[in-house]
């Protein structure tokens, strides 16, 4: 059974109780999907870390508080909320060698974030400072499953060949978003209010991100559909262990 590391927020995190609702839902989306969930603290040293990620099969990088604008050599404005720097780090380090080693990879909300700065873009540190139109940031205080707005799938990326290319309503509980997008990665889903809301490596067997919440909408075809690719991608031969 493929294994998946699901990163994860440090206990005392700020909106913890949040965080933790939405952990529990990737690790019930994994199960779903036929893999194996393995938590990930973001405080564990360099060498516990790597043991920890060679035994895995895939990753997922979770939502959480936002990364240090430093990562992106930009200066922190009052809107940055709930920065953990071994969080940071740790999920950095994680992004990298899943790309390096072309181990599978699924991003969601600041995990799309994070694999946006560790490839080398830039976030708007709030929505306000973007174009976007459309209210992005509904949490806290609202169902995570509130449908926010539609997404428009470009064709012929590895997203669509996923989940379609039909647009679908997701929520949305971000208050950053990406700025510039990072050379690697392209662009492959939109709000109508040209927000980024998917991205992926072409030059990677499998490393996608999205900006919504896919386990906190477990009944929409889309959510399963992402989980199955990402736990089918981390079970391929291709990573099978070597027999003695
Ligand atoms: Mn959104």
């Amino acid at each position: 059974m493929a294994k998946i590391g699901v990163t994860c927020h440090a206990t005392d995190a700020k909106d913890s109780e949040n965080l933790q609702l939405l952990v529990e839902q990737i690790a019930d989306a994994v199960i779903r999907a036929g893999g194996e969930p393995v938590l990930i603290p973001p405080d564990l040293d360099a060498d516990a870390l790597r043991e920890r990620y060679a035994a895995l099969d895939g990753l997922i990088l979770s939502g959480g508080g936002d990364v240090d604008p430093a990562c992106y050599a930009a200066a922190s404005t009052p809107a940055v909320d709930g920065v953990d720097p071994n969080r940071d780090y740790t999920e950095i380090t994680l992004a990298r060698w899943a790309l390096t080693e072309q181990k599978p990879l699924l991003g969601i909300c600041r995990g799309l974030q994070l694999l946006n700065v560790a490839c080398g873009g830039t976030l708007y540190q709030d929505m306000s400072e973007s174009p976007a139109t459309l209210p992005h940031a509904l949490c806290p205080g609202l169902p995570f499953d509130l449908l926010a707005h539609e997404v428009a799938v470009a064709p012929a990326s590895r997203l669509a060949a996923i989940v379609g290319t039909a647009p679908f309503g997701v929520n949305s509980l971000h208050h950053q978003a990406c700025a510039t997008v990072a050379p690697t990665l392209r662009a492959v889903a939109h709000a109508p209010d040209g927000t980024v809301e998917a991205v992926e490596i072409p030059d990677h067997p499998f490393a996608l991100a999205v900006q919504w919440h896919p386990e906190a909408l477990p009944a929409a075809p889309e959510s399963g559909a992402l989980f199955r690719a990402l736990v089918a991608a981390s079970a391929s031969d291709a990573r099978a262990p070597l027999l003695p």
